[in-house]
């Protein structure tokens, strides 16, 4: 049995993730934003409530508010008013008596119950309670979401829907956040075909840049295009170099493994530092990580599965870091593999896997078929990796592996 480390010059993944944290900055620009703009973007700060959520006891009924020990020796109480949401009842319920109340309305002074209108007869001035609820039935207090002074999100966090919905709650409509990160996409190879250009013998469609601004696009992120760069060490370098000095983070797909035509390893040790360049996964063997002057650089492999993959799992994570946001740790499910997954032992593998559950509701996994680094579509038809560590051989149908459910921001 062969382990990662046996295989000659590759970095076991997490080693490699590892060392590309260890040695990146995160950026430290602030800037202030409304809410609405605050989608994706990282907290630079604490928030703490200045409120309580909800600000004041309501009702969680349609139906009538009263004092609990009002119904100690009697069903029907006198209604002697009503409190709807927005529009509270001024005075106060005395014993014996109840309050026509709507739901998300403020409590009456003197109520601590609330029966919902099902259980209610109206007759005249007086209402009959059909059930004997319990004391605070159908309250939601004051605080009970959130209360005054709360932290409520740390520093870090990068804002989702929900979270810009609490946000709201809250009344707070301006958010110190860190700026957007610059980030440059490069393709480079002679055979990529921008979209609208006709392919011509050996051409194909150039699909990373796509792809993966997608994902930059999700993480709220200023992407810069260079478009595709032929072939060629000094465009290459040019290229970098501009890159360079407009962007946090220079991003290249191509060109960084060792055929004849692959310069970005050499470009980027003449101009910046290298610090790995190759990786014991699969896909995404040739992997290259290092600095430029002013930004941090990846080196993506060019075949399109290779690059998602390394994006994903690698650049994704460095660039949360460079934005100071916390990312929460990957969760690890168990599933049954439902075939036989093929794999040779040296390097991790990600392979792309549709997980479901069976009719006892255990988790299963199928593959997605074949897992070949040029097929996208594994991923596009995929809602998870399959990951397979490196010392492992073939799977057969049925046993358990690891499981690891696509990002937000990624499939
Ligand atoms: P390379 O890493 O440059 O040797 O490219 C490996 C494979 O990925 C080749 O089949 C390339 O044609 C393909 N490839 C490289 N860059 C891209 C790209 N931006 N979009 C789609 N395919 C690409
Ligand atoms: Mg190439």
């Amino acid at each position: 049995m062969v382990d990662c480390c046996s295989a000659p010059g590759l970095m076991p993944f997490e080693k490699a993730l590892e060392t590309m944290l260890a040695a990146i900055t995160p950026i430290t620009d602030l800037e202030s934003i409304t809410l609405t703009e605050g989608l994706a973007r990282v907290l630079s700060t604490d928030i703490t409530s200045p409120i309580n959520v909800p600000p004041h006891n309501n009702s969680a009924m349609d139906g009538y508010a009263f004092a609990h020990a009002s119904l100690a020796n009697q069903a029907s109480l006198k209604l002697t008013g009503r409190s709807m949401a927005g529009q509270p009842y001024q005075g106060v319920c005395g014993q014996g008596e109840c309050i026509r109340i709507m739901t998300g309305a403020k409590m009456p002074d003197g109520c601590d119950s609330v029966e919902m209108q099902e259980n209610c007869q109206v007759e005249g001035d007086n209402v009959r309670f059909l059930a004997k609820g319990e004391l605070a039935d159908h309250v939601r207090y004051a605080g009970e979401d959130i209360n005054k002074g709360q932290v409520v999100f740390h520093k870090g966090r990068r804002l989702s829907a929900i979270d810009i919905g609490v946000l709201a709650s809250l009344g707070i409509n301006e958010l110190k956040v860190f700026r957007k990160l610059n980030v440059a996409l490069i393709a480079t190879g002679d055979e990529l075909k921008a979209l609208g250009q006709p392919l011509g013998s050996g051409d194909i469609y150039e699909s990373n840049s796509y792809a993966l601004a997608g994902m930059l696009k999700n993480l709220n992120v200023n992407v810069i295009d260079f478009g595709v760069i032929v072939d060629d060490e000094s465009a290459i370098r040019t290229a970098f170099m501009q890159a360079d000095k407009q962007a946090d983070a220079v991003i290249s797909s191509g060109g960084v493994s060792v055929g004849d035509a692959d310069y970005t390893k050499l470009v980027l040790e003449q101009i910046g530092n290298i610090a790995f360049w190759k990786i014991a996964m699969k896909p995404g063997k040739p992997f290259a990580f290092g600095t430029l002057p002013n930004s941090v650089f990846f080196g993506l492999p060019g075949n399109p599965v290779s690059a998602m993959v390394t994006a994903d799992l690698l650049t994704m994570p460095a660039l949360m870091k460079l934005q100071h946001c916390n990312a929460a740790l990957p969760i690890t499910l168990k599933a049954k593999a439902l075939t036989d997954l093929r794999k040779s032992a040296g390097r991790m593998d990600f392979q792309r896997g549709v997980l479901s559950t069976d009719s006892e509701g255990l988790l299963t996994v199928n593959s997605t078929g074949s897992q070949g680094s040029g097929i996208l579509t594994s991923i596009a038809s995929a809602n998870c990796y399959i990951v397979l560590p490196a010392e492992q051989g073939r799977v057969q149908a049925g046993e358990i592996v690891n499981i690891r459910l696509f990002e937000r921001y990624f499939a």
